[in-house]
């Protein structure tokens, strides 16, 4: 059965300063095609680190997949270092050397010296086309063992991937393929989950579901296997069935949908219009809808009203409310809603109220509490939250739900 390694290259991937995602996008690809990945490397620009990681994914894998290092600055090593591992030299290739020199003619720019390099392959090797940027990327074989060079930047190396290696490698995938797929869910713990899905999440079930959340979002992936991609995606199918029933209202989405994404098409689909009226959150509920493309078709406004004089002159807060309840307070974020509904002119409003820290807080209203107000034809109504962690989690935290409640609404 083929196996793969990926070894990515650069010092920058090992003191913090760049996240290797190529590492995570191609073993991700490999697991698609069905080829498991053995190891990965992440290795310093170094020509005698490279070639170390190179030994011993020789040993694990038929399929050795590189990145990074094929620039043009003293710091890009991977040419050499794949060179000295093969026992080969590098040599000028002049139709490479043309097409570099094309590149610059092109868009008007001179050629550097130093790019020549770029134009260097180890003897025997092949050329792979970038089509975005300068350097070609490399493909090598040993004793059966196929070795590809692809660009550090992640979107030269995506397109370098599916255009010159990915038809390579679809002949060795073995007769397992591996597809995977999202639940998005908002509105209980991950414990919660995992004792509502009980034997599903067990380990070794195919499809395999496993959890992971962030910000109050729980994500359930579904992981099948199966002999083809579509009797795979027939398994998640099923899967996703399953998990909507048991879940109900929790599940708000799919993959890569964000709640904002469904509270919006909800919104439109239902013809309907929201303001908002953000104390705590500053304006963070107003940023993440209007992310959304086609968010004028709902979004009517919003009103960021931090102090209380604002919520008195913006938003018609009565004084005496805040007197009595101080500004964070259930009837101040139902008082915020209604003043956001009426003035705005919108079918739905949301407000937020809450002390997001790291000071502030007192024994009854802690750090992290955070009232939620609703105002819509079917009502008014407020919500009692505490969010813990720091300041930008419990704004997040807070905002989210705040959509969460505007999914509710739409739905009753
Ligand atoms: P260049 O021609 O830009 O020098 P290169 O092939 O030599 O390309 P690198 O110099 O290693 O690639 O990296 C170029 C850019 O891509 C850098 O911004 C780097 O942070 C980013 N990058 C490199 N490797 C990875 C990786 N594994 N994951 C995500 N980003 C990466
Ligand atoms: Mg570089």
């Amino acid at each position: 059965m083929t196996r793969a390694c990926i070894v990515s290259i650069g010092n920058e991937l090992l003191n913090g300063q760049t996240v290797d995602t190529n590492t995570a996008w191609l073993t991700g690809r490999l697991a698609e095609m069905g080829i498991p990945t053995a190891a990965c490397y992440t290795m310093p620009d170094e020509i005698e680190e490279i070639v170390a990681a190179l030994a011993q994914a020789e040993v694990r894998a038929d399929v050795i997949l590189i990145t990074g290092g094929l620039g043009p600055t003293d710091d890009d090593l991977t040419r050499h270092a794949l060179a000295r591992f093969l026992g080969v030299e590098l040599e000028l290739r002049t139709d490479l050397l043309q097409k570099i020199e094309d590149f610059f003619r092109i868009r008007g720019r001179e050629m550097v010296a130093a790019n020549r390099v770029q134009a260097r392959l180890p003897v025997g090797a092949q050329a792979l086309e970038n089509q975005i940027g300068t350097a070609p990327g490399i493909r090598a074989e040993k004793k059966g063992t196929r070795f590809f060079c692809l660009p550090g930047v992640p979107s030269e190396m995506k397109k370098m991937f599916d255009l010159s290696v990915a038809a390579e490698l679809q002949a060795f995938g073995s007769d397992q393929v591996v597809v995977s797929r999202k639940l998005r869910c908002f509105g209980t713990g991950e414990s919660n989950i995992a004792q509502m899905l009980g034997d599903l999440m067990r380990r070794g079930r195919n499809p395999l579901i496993n959890c992971t959340c962030g910000s109050g979002v729980i994500t359930l992936h579904i992981v099948a296997t199966a002999p083809s991609r579509a009797e795979a995606e027939g398994m998640i199918g099923q899967d996703r069935t399953r998990l909507c029933d048991i879940l109900g209202d929790l599940v708000y989405g799919f993959d890569d949908q964000t709640l904002a994404e469904v509270v919006g098409q909800e919104l439109i689909r239902q013809n309907k219009t929201l303001v908002t009226a953000e104390s705590c959150t500053g304006g963070l509920i107003g940023k993440l809808i209007t992310d959304i493309p086609h968010s004028s078709k709902f979004f009517k406004g919003g009103w960021v009203t931090y102090s209380n004089q604002a919520k008195i002159r913006d938003l018609s807060v009565p004084t005496g409310l805040i007197e009595t309840h101080g500004a964070v307070s259930e009837p101040v974020a139902i008082a915020m809603a209604e003043g956001a509904r009426k003035t705005g002119q919108a079918d739905i409003a949301v407000s937020t109220t809450g002390i997001a820290g790291p000071e502030g807080g007192t024994e009854q209203k802690p750090v992290g509490l955070v009232y939620i107000g609703m105002a819509s034809a079917a009502g008014s109504g407020g919500f009692r939250h505490v969010f813990s962690q720091d300041r930008a989690t419990i704004r997040l935290r807070s905002a989210l739900t705040a959509l969460n409640h505007i999914r509710a609404v739409l739905r009753d």
